[in-house]
């Protein structure tokens, strides 16, 4: 019986000691507050108010820095945070085409920490630019998704399902922010085209899956491709498309 149970102490060593090797730093959890630019350990005080888990190598690559309190793992090497500096991207002046091909590497970095509907989230950006806060609400450009939260209006059809759409997909999740000419709406929230990680524009995702109508009262620099998305999705009866009477 004793060499069975230092047998397993044995084994149950070794498989701590692999864990450990194969969690390299970068993989570690961390978590962020909706207002702060530190990343803390799971039971810092400072998450009290607000607790969001993230991945520290996300966090370092959107800008946040370790808490002085809590003593989180330090930034793992090969990743670089945003420059102080950084200037607003404006696709409006930027010279590009399509959506899909602007930069990202000269976007805002954020984390979206708090979802309100189909086409408006909160955002935590650690660096933000001259003339952006570090807290902000963001209403993405040229888009319109179906009203859930207005409280004088009854849930419009297909809300939901856009808001949930927009929630599971940014929703905790590092995002990077493109401007264009207009850089607020009269409610002071950001006016913003939402990218992923992996390069996709977010708000041409809404209208391709048939979530959110083109929004095109006010002109910005992709209005005519979002139009186009807009009608190929009512074509292919996608999302809200799919709900309509003929
Ligand atoms: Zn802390």
């Amino acid at each position: 019986m004793e060499k069975r149970t230092i047998r397993n102490a044995i084994v149950g060593a070794l498989l701590l000691f692999a864990a450990a090797g194969t969690a390299g730093s970068e993989d570690i959890l961390v978590y962020i507050t909706e207002t702060g630019r530190r990343y803390h350990r799971g039971d810092c005080r400072y998450l009290e108010l607000s607790r969001i888990p993230i991945l520290l190598s996300t966090a370092v690559s959107v800008g946040y820095e370790p808490c002085g309190h809590c003593n989180p793992p330090p930034p793992p090497p090969g990743i670089t945070p945003p420059s102080e500096s950084q200037e607003l991207y404006r696709l409006n002046v930027s010279g590009v085409e399509e959506p899909e091909k602007a930069d990202l590497t000269r976007m805002t970095r954020a984390i979206v920490v708090r979802h309100v509907d189909g086409d408006t989230v909160y955002v935590s950006i650690p660096r933000p630019p001259a003339s952006v806060r570090q807290y902000e609400s963001v209403r993405f450009i040229g888009v319109d998704a179906p009203e859930t939260v207005h409280p004088q209006k009854l849930v419009e059809r297909f809300g939901e399902q856009s808001s949930e759409f927009t929630r599971r997909y940014l929703l905790n999740r590092p995002v990077f922010l493109a401007f264009d000419w207009q850089l607020r709406d009269r409610y002071d929230r950001l006016l913003a085209y939402i990218y992923l990680a992996d390069g996709s524009c977010f708000n041409a995702l809404l209208l391709r899956e048939g979530y959110a109508h083109a929004y095109t009262h006010y002109p910005f620099e992709f209005l005519e491709q979002f139009r186009a998305l807009e009608r190929e999705a009512r074509e292919q009866a996608r999302g809200l498309w799919g709900s309509q009477e003929k």
